[in-house]
């Protein structure tokens, strides 16, 4: 699986880093972590279809998180006409407040676009991807994912409350590949006693504020020194797991 940071930004955009969005392509199949920018122009940027996109799964509704599905949705419903994703979202009602959105900005029917509320647990399985939703306490109805395939574990933690709060228990679990996770909220150096003991490939860093920024350079060396390797996203980072 090929990850892609479209946008590595917290919750405001900072120059050459957009608000929250990650590609994921498995084979032919594309799916994304949040929606907080444009993901249709890094699909056309590069040469990817937009019928690629099997399933958007939504962290929490925030707009760094969210401003950039109402682009998709509108381009997927009166020019990209085939694309038919499941579009996960903790509140489901927002697919009602772009469809009035949409009524008002289109003209013509509007197509049903296949929104679910994501719930704690398995909420997508395509035979490719399997995705779990795991309750967090950033916000009311706020979830990491846990994403499961070719026999590869990742964990996006979306945003945490604190690290020793919240963290998924899923990282005591069994092997991790990959965890990405974010540092905009608490110093990043809060993850290395939860990391403690654990079985994880790498740590990739996302979502982070310059004020926190002097622990996320002392986390990536703390976890390399101790043979984890870490890294920090910026837009158009690419990891493969
Ligand atoms: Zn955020
Ligand atoms: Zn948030």
């Amino acid at each position: 699986m090929k990850i892609t940071f479209v946008g590595s930004s917290h919750g405001v955009p900072e120059p050459n880093r957009h608000c929250s969005c990650i590609m994921i392509e498995i084979g032919e199949n594309v799916y994304f972590v949040d929606m907080g920018t444009s993901a249709i122009d890094a699909l056309r940027t590069r040469g990817i279809s937009i019928d690629a996109v099997k399933g958007v799964f939504i962290t929490h509704m925030h707009g760094d998180h969210t401003n950039g599905l109402i682009q998709f949705v509108d381009l997927i419903t009166w020019y990209f006409k085939t694309p038919d994703p499941v579009i996960c979202l903790p509140l489901p009602e927002a697919g009602k407040v772009i469809r009035s959105w949409l009524d008002i900005t289109l003209n013509g029917e509007q197509k049903d676009i296949r929104y679910q509320e994501t719930q704690p647990g398995v909420v997508f399985d395509d035979g490719i991807l399997k995705v779990t939703a795991i309750p967090t306490q950033h916000c009311y109805k706020s979830f990491s994912y846990l994403m499961e395939a070719e026999g590869k574990r990742v964990l996006f933690t979306g945003d945490l409350k604190r690290p020793a709060v919240d963290f998924p228990a899923v990282v005591h679990e069994g092997r991790l590949d990959l965890i990405v996770c974010e540092s905009a909220h608490f110093p990043a150096t809060e993850y290395i006693p939860v990391f403690e003991g654990c079985d994880i490939g790498k740590v990739c860093v996302t979502h982070y504020s310059d004020r926190f920024l002097a622990d996320v350079l002392t986390l990536r060396k703390e976890l390399t020194d101790k043979g984890l390797p870490a890294v920090m996203a910026t837009d158009g980072f690419e990891l493969i797991v």
